[in-house]
This record gives C-alpha cells, structure tokens and sequence, in this order.
C-alpha cells in the first residue's frame, strides 16, 4: 500500500514536470534596455547602410535580389517581426565569405558566400531569421546603449533637436559604423535569442528550423576553411555552447508546423549566384572569437 503511494506520488510529480515543461513553451524574448527610440533605430540603419553600399559591392542582379525578397517577405510575415514593426529590406552584396548581417531598424546584405554555401532554401531562411531577430530584440542599440551610457543621452537628445547626421554623432563618441561596428558584435547571449527567435519566424514561413542547426553545423565543421573566411559567421556571432542542440529542443516545442515551403527558385539562385566573381576581401582580419568588450 505504502509502496503503491510512493509510486503515485511520483508519478503524479512526473505529471506535473512534465506538464510544467510543456506550459513554458518557445522562448519569448523582448528588446532590452535601450536608449535610443526604435525611430533611432532605423534612421541609424539607414545612415548606415547608406554607407555600407558605398563600401561594399551591392549586386543588382533582379533574380537574385527577388529571390533574397521572397524569402525575406515570408519572414517579415510572421508574428513576431510584425509586432516590430520594422521596415526589412534584403540587399545581395558580392562577398566570398559566408555571412550576412542586419543593421539596427531592418537593412539586411547578404553575401554571395552565404548563397554560395547553403543546401537549401530554408538554411537561408535560418540565417535571415537569425539577422532580422537581432533587429527585432535591438540587440545592436542595446549594446551601444550600455557600452555609452553616460555620453549617449546629450548625443541622441541633441540628434533629435537637430537634423544633423546621427553617425557623425555617434562617431564623436568613437562608435563606429560600417560592417566591422558595435552595432554588429554580439554577445552569447543575443546569439543565442537570435537563434531561437530566428527558428520560430523561420518556422512560421514553412521551413524546417532543423535547417538552421544542419546549417551552423555544417559551418562549425569547415573550421577556417580553404580561403579562411569560411567561419566568418562566426566572427560576427560568437557561436554559443551546444547552439544546435538549443536549436533542436526550440523547434521540438514549437507548435506543430507544416515545413517543406520553397519558392521553386533555389536552383534558379544557385546557378545565377555561381557566375559571381566576388572580388577579394580586403584585408579582412582572421576569424576568431569576439568577446564583447564591456
Ligand atoms: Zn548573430
């Protein structure tokens, strides 16, 4: 009798652990403390990927930029990219190394190194979902926010009685923009949201977020690769421990989804973006582990 209680008893904890696990579902994650308005946020990003097409090498091939916007567009529709209210846009520039990056308020690149190296249409769409969640969670502002805390106020309060140019602003205080800013290094920790928001607004558009983790996988494997700008993912987004197991657990709890969407255009994409002839990195320093300077 006694025996059968105990049993119960722990049957009946099992229940509740389980059930309790089971309540939590995905992660829900909202922007943290920011100085800046989400207005700053885009005008920033605007400045800045004004900049950006000066330096680097914009590719206005329409079959490849409408094919990075379809897939974009699936993404920009779900529910928590939405809520942001951001405006996305989703650029291709001619670049060997496998990467992408996201400036605060929305303007994505990505590089023909990337387009060159996924398998498939919803490994894109990993990566992208990854770059829009560090927009959506403002993790680039966030960080200058608190890197600047004591200068930031007299600077973006003065930007806004003015209309003078926010990055000439920002400079004053030795932040600097381009694709090598603050506001592109994160830490573990936002890699890590990044990569569970991003497998939910990837998983809303119909694709598989197991894909995400083949993807950073696959990436972690090639190490510094034959032209050492393989990992340059990784530069930019310190990998977090046991990344693709997180992946996984998030997309076991995400509510049952139908994957399998593509645009038909993949292969399209892939044979457009093999006749690219990206010209060589300027002297891009060797990847390794950033450590987010505090
Ligand atoms: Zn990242």
């Amino acid at each position: 009798m006694r025996k059968n209680m105990t049993a119960t008893g722990a049957s009946v904890f099992l229940l509740l652990l389980a059930s309790s696990l089971w309540a939590q579902g995905p992660h829900r994650y909202q922007p943290g403390f920011n100085l800046f308005s989400k207005e700053q946020d885009v005008q920033l990003g605007q400045e800045n990927a004004a900049a950006v097409r000066k330096q680097m090498a914009v590719i206005n091939d329409p079959l490849l930029t409408d094919y990075v916007n379809r897939v974009g567009k699936r993404l920009v529709a779900s529910q928590e990219a939405q809520e942001s209210k951001f405006p996305f846009t989703f650029e291709v520039v001619a670049d060997p190394s496998i990467n992408a990056f996201a400036l605060p308020g929305g303007p994505m690149f990505i590089n023909t190194g990337l387009l060159k190296a996924v398998d498939n249409e919803a490994q894109l769409a990993g990566v992208m979902g990854h770059e829009m969640s560090h927009v959506i969670l403002r993790h680039g502002t966030n960080q200058a926010s608190k890197r600047n805390l004591l200068q930031l106020p007299a600077v973006l309060a003065s930007q806004m009685a003015g209309n003078s140019s926010m990055m000439g602003q920002l400079a004053q205080l030795g932040i600097g923009l381009g694709a090598n800013s603050v506001f592109l290094k994160f830490s573990r920790s936002a890699e890590s949201q990044a990569d569970l928001m991003g497998s939910h607004l990837m998983a809303e558009a119909g694709y598989d977020p197991m894909e995400m983790a083949r993807f950073f996988n696959k990436l972690g494997g090639q190490g510094g690769g034959a032209h050492g700008d393989v990992a340059q993912f990784f530069s930019d987004h310190p990998n977090p421990d046991n990344r693709e197991k997180a992946i996984e657990r998030e997309a076991h709890i995400l509510p049952q989804q139908k994957y399998g969407y593509q645009s038909g255009e993949f292969s399209r994409m892939k044979s457009a973006v093999s006749k690219i002839h990206e010209p060589q990195p300027k002297q891009q320093p060797k990847p390794q582990p950033q450590q987010p300077t505090q």
